[in-house]
């Protein structure tokens, strides 16, 4: 495994992989790697090689009062597990790097970014485009991994993908979950122990919304009442916005319609932690996945 930490040295090493015909993939991660991450890369490997992880904690995406100082870092063990599954090569750039002195560009979707997670979190989609759009012309991969587990993040990529006809296929990968059903995420190595615990509420708001639809119910309204029933009947939790929202616009739906999500952001404790579930229509019925 290759560990490569400039854009220059990475250009290079994906042409001559470009080059050879070979079928270039990239996962972008901003490292404290967990088994989301890793089931990412498993997929990225069934379906390219050679594969590049990336680990960038990109300043850009975090607000002023955010966490950027004390998100984990731990290249050491992210090394260890990605030699592990023997990738081929990581590409981790200091931030000078990706955003040298004077750098002044920024990427932007409007429209799907200025809900949910961007009204909590102002800026942080057109971080995370700038970044990804930056990646994606670094490597210049036929193939790009994302978890859905950040859905309005990978509706924005796929939107900016396609309106700047990026080579880049997108390709979304399933939740991967504690055995209490907590969606695996960096920051949750925040959780104090009652706080760890107090968490697997999100989880279970969200089966009681699976549990509604699999008896009929397709009022979003009366989903969301059930959700939230669970969630704020847990006092270490502070809910930030829990919506039904359709999956190509991102706008709240009053009813299910073909393709929607549940998406929810909530505190516990001091750490703001997201998931969601993807309800779609089949036939007669809807399914919904956590
Ligand atoms: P991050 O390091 O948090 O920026 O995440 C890097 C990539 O991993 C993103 O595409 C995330 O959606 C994805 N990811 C994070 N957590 C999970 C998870 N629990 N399951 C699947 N993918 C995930």
């Amino acid at each position: 495994m290759e560990i490569i930490h400039t854009v220059a040295w990475m250009k290079q090493v994906a042409e001559e992989a470009r080059r050879s015909d070979r079928i270039l993939g990239l996962v972008p991660t901003m490292g404290a790697l967990h088994e989301g991450h890793l089931s990412l890369v498993r997929e990225a490997q069934k379906q390219c090689s050679p594969v590049v992880v990336s680990i960038f904690v990109n300043p850009k995406q975090f607000g002023p009062s955010e966490d950027f100082q004390k998100y984990p870092r731990a290249f050491e063990a992210d090394r260890a597990a990605l030699e592990n599954l023997r990738v081929d090569y990581v590409f981790a750039p200091p931030p000078d790097e990706i955003y040298p002195p004077g750098f002044r560009t920024a990427v932007t979707v409007d429209g799907l970014g200025d809900t949910l997670e961007g009204r909590s979190r102002p800026g942080h989609f057109r971080g995370v485009t700038t970044v990804v759009l930056k990646l994606l012309e670094i490597v210049q991969p036929r193939f790009a991994f994302f978890g859905r587990k950040d859905a309005q993040q990978v509706r924005i990529i796929q939107q900016m993908s396609a309106d700047l006809n990026l080579d880049a296929t997108i390709v979304v990968c399933p939740i991967v979950r504690e055995p209490d059903g907590l969606a695996m995420s960096s920051r949750n190595a925040y959780l104090k122990e009652g706080d760890r615990r107090a968490a697997g509420v999100l989880y279970r708001s969200l089966e009681a919304v699976r549990r509604e639809v699999s008896t009929g119910e397709r009022n979003a309204t009366r989903l969301l009442a059930s959700l939230r029933r669970v969630l704020d009947a847990e006092p270490a939790v502070s809910r930030d916005y829990a919506e039904i929202v359709d999956a190509d616009t991102l706008e709240p739906v009053m009813a299910l319609r073909k393709a929607c999500y549940v998406l929810l952001a909530a505190r516990v404790g001091n750490t703001r932690l997201i998931d969601n579930a993807l309800i779609e229509q089949a036939g007669d019925s809807f399914t919904v996945t956590l």
